[in-house]
């Protein structure tokens, strides 16, 4: 008999549940706001704004005290995952981003990882670094207020791809870093997400999710992952964007959640899907659709976008500070659709900036 070792205490196993439940509560999700500084330059250039310290703080700054008529980010918003820059600044009345946000009862998050690196002997395939010193740092943001982290895997679809040395290695990284995250009271939101990069149909997108899937939960439970102090952020099942076929919301709702059906265990309890470069409004009207679809969804299924939660904010803001309010009521209106969304019940039609721009960006690097 193999022994096994119980490395979380029920107290712990608590907490995180506990967490996990309160990020993913009816008409909530996450607003990730952890664009690297390179990732964040790239933005700032498509408005003119300048890539330095003083301007990244002050759009986050933007966004976590968006506010309007009494109302604030937290009536659809539970968790903004940060980038370590942003986790450690304040706000011009000298309060802790992290502290604005827990006052709000908005979870404060953390990316974790470090990034995609190479891997050699595929097809331009990567996996992610930053293990090294996690647990120290883990550490570290819980005590400073974090509830959860985010590490970010990337899958490709090409003829050879994703490889069985590529998925393995992934699911296997996310396992290693979501246990570490669990042992420092953080919950991991697991990311591995498959590029919407190709011309490959609805089916093939749904059989490589289905796929990667797969063999990240068969890491999770090698490594005793606790899942249901685990959330998923995976990418929606959606044709590669260069496909000439255009499929329905119906039929991107009817892939995503067979394909969630068929590898997320019930014991998870919530999946927060990633934008993945579709338009605003194209990302509110497939969440609604995902949570009409009427099958078997023993999970709450809700959003933690980047680009469709703040391409219109940046739009409308362009870096002025008169336009900050105008800005911030950008955020509210995609964050109510969103909201919405989450419970099905999005109709379309939000006034928004850049609602139905693309957000696409190929090969895209956070
Ligand atoms: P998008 O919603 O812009 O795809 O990004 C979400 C995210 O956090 C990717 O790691």
């Amino acid at each position: 008999m193999p022994e096994f070792y119980q490395y979380l205490t029920e107290a712990q196993e608590k907490e995180l549940a506990d967490i996990a439940k309160k990020i993913v509560a009816p008409g909530k999700g996450i607003l990730a706001a952890d664009e690297s500084t390179g990732t964040i330059g790239k933005r700032f250039s498509n408005i003119g704004v300048e890539n330095v310290e003083e301007n990244r703080r002050a759009y986050r700054q933007l966004l976590f005290t968006s506010a309007h008529e009494g109302q604030n980010i937290s009536e659809h918003i539970s968790g903004v995952i940060l980038y370590h820059e942003t986790f450690f600044q304040k706000a011009d009345d000298g309060e802790d981003f992290v502290s604005k946000l827990t006052k709000l009862g908005v979870v404060p998050g953390i990316k974790v990882d470090k990034g995609v690196v190479p891997l050699a002997g595929t097809d331009d395939e990567c996996t992610t670094q930053g293990l090294d010193g996690l647990a120290e740092r883990c550490a570290e943001y819980k005590k400073a207020g974090a509830g959860f982290a985010k590490w970010r895997c990337v899958l490709k679809i090409k003829p050879y791809a994703p490889s069985h040395q590529a998925m393995l290695e992934n699911a296997n990284v996310l396992a290693r870093y979501a246990m570490i995250c669990q042992q420092n009271g953080l919950v991991p939101i697991v990311e591995p997400e498959v590029l919407p990069d190709g011309e490959h149909d609805l089916e093939t997108a749904m059989k490589v999710t289905e796929q990667v899937l797969s063999y990240t939960y068969k890491a999770l439970m090698d490594h005793h992952v606790y899942l249901e102090g685990t959330l998923l952020k995976p990418n929606m099942v959606t044709a590669g964007q260069s496909c000439s076929k255009k499929y329905t919301s119906e039929e991107i709702a009817k892939a995503t959640v067979t394909a969630l059906q068929r590898t997320v265990p019930a014991a998870v309890p919530g999946v927060t899907f990633l934008s993945g470069g579709q338009s605003e409004e194209n990302a509110s009207v497939n969440l609604s659709a995902i949570n009409k679809y009427p099958g078997k969804k023993p999970w709450a299924l809700t959003f933690s976008y980047g680009r469709a939660l703040q391409t219109s904010v940046l739009k409308a803001w362009a870096g002025k500070k008169e336009n900050i309010p105008k800005a911030q009521d950008e955020l509210l209106v995609r964050a109510h659709a969103n909201g919405m969304a989450a419970l099905g019940q999005y109709e379309g039609g939000s006034e928004s900036a850049a609602g139905s721009d693309s957000n696409f960006v190929a090969q895209h690097a956070y």
